[in-house]
């Protein structure tokens, strides 16, 4: 055992993950730039204060999983463990909400959660985020989970389906949590411990509990959707009505209310068939109240997150195949003291005329050329002692074996010709 290894819950990306990671990081931007969302980048880290009010206190994630520390001049920060309170931060410092409306976000980069790391979870992980800012419409709901469904399929994600719920508004909701709450009156010994907490401070979460004994009473739970009021449930089935009519699956999951305090109206989760057991690959929804919560005019917002080791896992999983990166497309090899000089100096040349170049560093000529296989180079250029005093070198084209002397002061114009 080393005696340096990475903290629990962190991964390594080797080179050869990388290809998986540079094809799913392109394949989310370019649909998303196609979609009509538009790149931010935020800090990794932000107050603790930011993410304390725009996730909500009496969240698991505020509660348990943050990473936080006092920096340097004693203020209290925090790695990001989600995206949406950072974006709409910077949404309201920057002033985007002058923009014509809507304005729709994309943003990827590590996340940190403190969670019990297993299979597909851990403490540093990446996310695809995209919102829709400023619109109420069940429309924008519909256009973000249309991009999520798609970037799925753009990996050729087998049985995918939708999982659906609203979670109301300020106006029907809090009447429904006190619903919740009396009917779990009467199940309070035979529901389990942090149950017993959470419909005091987050009674939404009871309903996503996994706990054995806990099942039966939120199966027979008053459910939030007989709950609503007019402008939810109107929101709720016009979204149905758009999801009908593109022939998108989606099973109506009344347990389904997600982690967040600040949803309102939509909640919902992207499910692929996974390893072993279907499994969630992106879950978002809607929040309305978060801008003015974080200071910024009243805004409505829409948006999802889907986890990309989540992504990656399910794509080894299916055997979906990914583009290899490209590599230099020439190797510099040589046979000497002084033709390695003039390695050196055609090295540049080439690289000058960006021409992708590596050259050997050492070893036999042998292995320099296995090297070259190796490194998938097309052309290897071969540098001899003697060669070179006669002012020429060996080209060998790697595809076809074909080599050939030619004029050393040619070697640039003639790679710059024949590569793409
Ligand atoms: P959430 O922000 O919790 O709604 O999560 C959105 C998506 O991020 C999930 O559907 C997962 O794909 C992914 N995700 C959440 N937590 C983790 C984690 N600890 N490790 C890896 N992926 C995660």
């Amino acid at each position: 055992m080393p005696r340096f290894t990475r903290p629990k819950g962190t991964q390594d990306i080797l080179p050869e993950d990388q290809p998986y990671w540079a094809h799913v990081q392109a394949v989310v931007a370019q649909m998303a730039q196609s979609y009509g969302f538009e790149r931010i980048d935020v800090p990794m880290f932000e107050s603790t204060e930011l993410f304390a009010r725009g996730v909500g206190e009496g969240t698991d994630i505020v509660d348990k999983e943050m990473y936080s520390f006092k920096d340097k001049g004693d203020r209290d920060m925090t790695l990001r463990p989600e995206f949406t309170a950072g974006v709409m931060r910077a949404y309201v410092e920057n002033g985007m909400h002058v923009q014509p409306k809507p304005v729709r976000l994309f943003s990827t980069g590590p996340i940190f959660r403190y969670e019990e790391p297993q299979a597909g979870r851990y403490r540093q992980f990446h996310q695809f985020n995209a919102e829709i800012i400023g619109v109420a419409g069940a429309i924008a709901d519909l256009e973000t989970m249309l991009l999520a469904w798609d970037i799925y399929a753009a990996f050729s994600f087998k049985d995918l389906s939708f999982q659906l719920n609203s979670t109301g508004c300020p106006a029907c909701k809090p009447a429904y949590l006190k619903v919740l709450q009396e009917y779990y009156g009467d199940y309070h010994d035979v529901v389990c411990e942090d149950c017993r907490r959470r419909i005091v401070s987050n009674p939404l979460r009871v309903l996503d509990c996994k706990q054995y004994q806990c099942q039966p009473v939120i199966a027979a739970a008053p459910r939030i959707t007989d709950h609503l009021c007019e402008g939810c449930a109107q929101h709720f089935s016009e979204l149905r009505e758009y999801l009908d009519v593109l022939g998108k699956p989606y099973t109506l999951n009344h347990r389904l209310v997600r982690g967040l305090d600040y949803y309102t109206k939509t909640v919902f989760e992207v499910w692929a068939e996974g390893i072993g057991a279907q499994s969630a690959v992106c879950g978002g929804g809607r929040y309305d109240g978060l801008v003015e919560l974080l200071d910024g005019p009243a805004t409505p917002a829409v948006g999802f997150a889907a986890g990309l080791e989540r992504v990656i896992l399910v794509m080894k999983a299916q055997g979906i195949s990914v583009p290899a990166l490209p590599q230099p497309p020439v190797y510099l090899a040589y046979l000497g003291d002084i033709s390695r000089q003039h390695a050196v100096r055609l090295l540049a040349d080439l690289r000058a005329v960006g021409i992708g170049t590596q050259i050997a560093m050492q070893g036999s000529l042998r292995s320099q050329l296995r090297q070259a296989d190796k490194r998938e180079a097309k052309f290897v250029v071969i540098i001899g002692d003697d060669e070179i005093e006669r002012g020429e070198v060996t080209l060998r084209d790697m595809a076809s074996g074909d080599q050939s002397t030619v004029a050393a002061a040619a070697v640039v114009t003639l790679l710059r010709d024949r590569l793409p």
